[in-house]
């Protein structure tokens, strides 16, 4: 069997490939509704300041809890919302939800925290993107200062010059903007520095083993040298050991997150594990 594959070109149709397909379709059936069935959640991964220890702010992590298929991981099931299209409406609920929580914890009389949401690639080329951002900040009651939009490397770098144009609206209304998984994707250094972004978030592919290996090191130190020749800030994803966070401050990288501090939490057990570290 031959299946058409619109980028490249034909390709043989395995039994594997089809049990793939048949999981996929599943799935992209059961995500058309998974929001209004109350599937959607988000959990909230602390950020922490290596400066001062405090937690700054908390990256919003969509969850889908489907009622037969059980946790779908956002690895498997964000490539379909994007296929799809449905990762417009997804996404624009992530916003809202994320920018209502961080507003409800303002309100709360908690410490100002940033909230990050991740902006896949097909609502960033959205025209109607900027427009909408202004809207759920307005409709949450969130200083747009206090939303950090995730761009990945390979989002900003699929037409560059189009995301100068795109990351100039945005930080025009005033929100925080970041790499994420930077140096996995391909950037141009001449371009990077055009971005007006804020920060750029160290994958977690290159924090794995910087104890051991002497290149991820050397990548590590030079990503927070390059940001901070730009006027950028680093954050470190996927720090797991108190080495690893040794050698990132060492280096002066300026924020972390990863399971050595928390997992992605609950809105409640954020709430908690905040009160906890005020405490300290
Ligand atoms: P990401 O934005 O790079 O998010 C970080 C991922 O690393 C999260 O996986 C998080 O749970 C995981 N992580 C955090 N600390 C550690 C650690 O110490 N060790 C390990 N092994 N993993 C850690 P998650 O939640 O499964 O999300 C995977 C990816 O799915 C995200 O990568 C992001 O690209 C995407 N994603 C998640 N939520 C959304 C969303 O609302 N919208 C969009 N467009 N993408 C999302
Ligand atoms: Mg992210
Ligand atoms: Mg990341
Ligand atoms: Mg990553």
């Amino acid at each position: 069997q031959v299946k058409r594959d619109s980028r490249n070109g034909f390709r043989f149709f395995t039994r594997e490939m089809q049990a793939h397909s048949v999981r996929t379709l599943t799935l992209a059936n059961a995500l058309r509704t998974a929001q209004e069935r109350g599937q959607l959640s988000l959990m909230y991964q602390p950020q922490l300041c290596l400066h001062t220890d405090q937690v700054i702010g908390a990256e919003a992590l969509l969850r889908w809890h489907h009622p037969q298929l059980g946790m779908v991981p956002p690895a498997e099931f964000i490539p379909i919302a994007e296929s799809t299209g449905l990762i417009v409406d997804i996404g624009h609920w992530v916003m809202c939800e994320a920018a209502a929580q961080a507003s409800r914890w303002r309100r709360d009389g908690l410490p100002p925290l940033s909230i990050a949401v991740n902006l896949s690639a097909v609502q960033f080329r959205n025209p109607r993107l900027s427009d909408r951002v202004a809207q759920v900040l307005d409709e949450a009651g969130l200083p747009a200062e206090a939303l950090e939009l995730e761009l990945t490397e390979a989002t900003t770098m699929e037409d560059p010059q189009k995301a100068v144009l795109i990351i100039d609206q945005l930080s025009a209304r005033g929100v925080a903007m970041s790499i994420d998984d930077f140096g996995t994707g391909h950037s141009s250094l001449s371009y990077l520095k055009r971005f007006r972004v804020g920060r750029l978030k160290i994958d977690r592919s290159f924090v794995r083993d910087i104890t051991e290996d002497a290149e991820d090191k050397a990548i590590v130190a030079a990503i927070i040298q390059l940001a901070n020749n730009l006027g950028m800030t680093t954050i470190a994803e996927g720090v797991e050991t108190a080495g690893q966070l040794d050698f990132l401050r060492e280096q002066g990288c300026d924020a972390a997150q990863g399971y050595f501090f928390s997992r992605p939490l609950s809105a409640s057990d954020f709430e908690r594990y905040l009160s906890a570290t005020l405490m300290r």
